[in-house]
Formats: C-alpha cells, structure tokens, sequence
C-alpha cells in the first residue's frame, strides 16, 4: 500500500493506493483503494488529519511510502503551508504512516507526475500538435494560486521540476495591461502573474473592468466566492464587464502557457491543470487561449507543434503524488 496526498489550504485529500507492478515502474498507474477528504484549517497538523485518515480507514495499514503535494516551496523535506497556522514535514508523516519512504513535494510537482498515466478521457484537446518523444513538458494550474512546474526528460522519462513561477512578473503584451500592471502596482507594489491568473487574480480583472462602476453580480457576496460568480456572468453574457474579465483572463492564461512552453521547451505537450480551466472549458475553446500561446513570432511554428491539453481530472494531483510513492516504493531503503 502507499499514500499520496494533497494539502491545499482549504481542502486535504489523502488517498490509499496499490502500487502498481514493480516491472513498470512509475509509467504504471497506482490503483486508487479509498480517498478522503479534510478541511485542511479544521485541522492542528497533518499528524491530526492522518490520525482521522487510519481511523476512517478502519484497519492496521502497512504503508509502504507516501507523497504528499503542498502549495507552496518546499526546502528539505518540509513545507510551509499559505492561509495555514501549521507546517508539514517528512517526519510527521512518517510517524503518522509508519514509513520512513515519505516526499513532502511541491503541489504542480505531483500533478506533473500524473501527466503521462493520464488517459485521453481525463484531458480535452485544445490543440493536438506534434509531441516530440524525445521533448520536454510542462504544467501551468491556476485555482487558488498559479502553479507552474516543468518535466524535463531524463533518459527518456518525464522527471517533474518544482518551481515558483507564479509569483515571477506578469508580462503586459499591451497598452490595457499596461494599465492592468499600473493599478497591481498600485495595490500590490509590483504585478505577479499570479495577481491576474488565479481565483483573486479574477477578482482584480473583475476590478479592472469595472473600474467607475458596480457590478450586480458580486452583490452581497464575499471576495472568496467571488471568482465562480464573475466566471459564470462572463460565460453567461449576464454582465458585459465580468464577460471582459474572463476574456482577460483568458487571453493572459494562453500567453503564460506560452511563455513556460518556450521555457521549458514544453515539445512534448503543455498540459493546464487546476480548478479553473475545466469551469472556464467553453471560454478555453474559443481561440483565444490558443491565439495568445500561439502569438510568440518568430517562434509561431515550434509552438503549434505543440500538444496543448487541458486536465480534467480533479485528483490529478493526488494522482501523481501517489505515482511519487510508487517509485520511493520501489526504490531500496
Ligand atoms: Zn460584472
């Protein structure tokens, strides 16, 4: 049995597994046995949501390894947690599983893992290309926060990288972002991606497009419930201004995917992960996504080649932290 998990700062998702065949490695998908899910701020330590994960189990587990994803840097086997009072470390979740094979990983770095066990049902197409067997990938996720990580290929295998890309600069490629930049300077003190391509990174498009007048759409509704409401005006036509928004918002989310394809030289495919895109789908086919990756002259040409797929699996993640276990599962103690 191994474990994966995902800690965001809302919600935990702690799943048990069966590795597996030993012969296939990582390239095999574990198969789910049960998962569980924990309000992640209803809890005092991860030790506490793996006390009630065993009991809720109901029986003597023999844990072989676990991985556990964690929104944000993680250094020396431990993380610190964003909007939660407590941290995670390795030690922790030994003592709470009884193994001492335990990852604590970055969160886009376990859903990277799951990219290549992934079937075709799991993902929508937003452009096939022409994968490179031997290129690298990449994942883009925005939902709470931006998460970016690559995979470059090493020895044939996608090896996930963690990174920070979300909080680098947002790159304006016109005179409205421009003015987009100058009012999250204002506000923030410089402009981060991750201030326009995420969940309150909706709500400062929302701000920007409304800015001299109200919207009835977010009447009497809190910041945190905001971002579903202004995606469901914009996709509804129910208020031109939210419908802006989403475009921006659109348009931003292909050029950065964009952006970390030429990074990373993503040849083998640029998957877009999180809670947003599969509620955003319809806004996401419509070409914009694809005109703003695409708009990268003179290198046009690499990035049609490009597989561009949007995941819609919601435990990806966890998915791939559990891929994660299989391998340090499999590895000699
Ligand atoms: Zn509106």
């Amino acid at each position: 049995m191994i474990v994966g998990g995902d800690v965001g700062g809302t919600k935990t998702l702690l799943g048990l597994f069966d590795a597996g065949p030993p012969e296939e490695e990582r390239h095999a998908r574990p198969r789910i046995v049960a998962t569980h899910s924990y309000a992640t701020s209803a809890y005092g330590s991860i030790g506490e949501i793996l006390d009630e994960f065993r009991r809720a189990i109901g029986r003597p587990l023999s844990v072989q390894a676990a991985a556990i994803g964690v929104a944000g840097p993680v250094k020396g086997n431990a993380a610190k947690l964003t909007n939660v009072s407590w941290d995670i470390s390795a030690s922790e979740i030994a003592a709470g599983l009884g193994t001492t094979r335990v990852q604590v990983l970055n969160d886009l770095e376990a859903m990277a893992n799951s990219v290549e066990v992934l079937t075709s049902d799991e993902m929508c197409v937003l452009q096939p290309g022409a994968p490179r067997a031997d290129g690298s990938a990449a994942v883009i996720a925005a939902g709470t926060g931006l998460g970016q990580a690559l995979l470059y290929r090493v020895a044939g295998r996608l090896q996930p990288l963690a990174s920070e890309g979300g909080h680098a600069d947002f790159a304006a490629r016109t005179d409205r972002e421009i003015e987009l930049v100058r009012m999250l300077r204002e506000r923030y003190g410089r402009a981060e991606v991750e201030q326009v391509l995420s969940g309150p990174g909706l709500v400062n498009l929302h701000r920007f497009t409304h800015r001299g007048g109200e919207c009835d759409m977010l009447a009497g509704v809190a910041e945190a419930d905001a971002p579903p409401r202004i995606t469901q005006a914009g996709l509804g036509g129910r208020c031109q201004q939210c419908a802006d928004a989403l475009r921006m918002f659109v348009s931003a989310y292909g050029a950065e995917a964009g952006n970390l394809a030429l990074r990373g030289m993503a040849t083998s495919g640029l998957y877009v992960g999180g809670g947003i895109a599969p509620k955003i789908l319809p806004a996401l086919q419509t070409g914009q996504f694809m005109d703003a990756f695409l708009a990268k002259e003179p290198l046009r040409e690499l990035l049609e080649q490009v597989p561009v797929k949007v995941i819609l699996n919601p435990e990806a993640g966890l998915l791939g932290a559990a891929i994660h276990a299989q391998e340090l599962a499999g590895r000699p103690a």
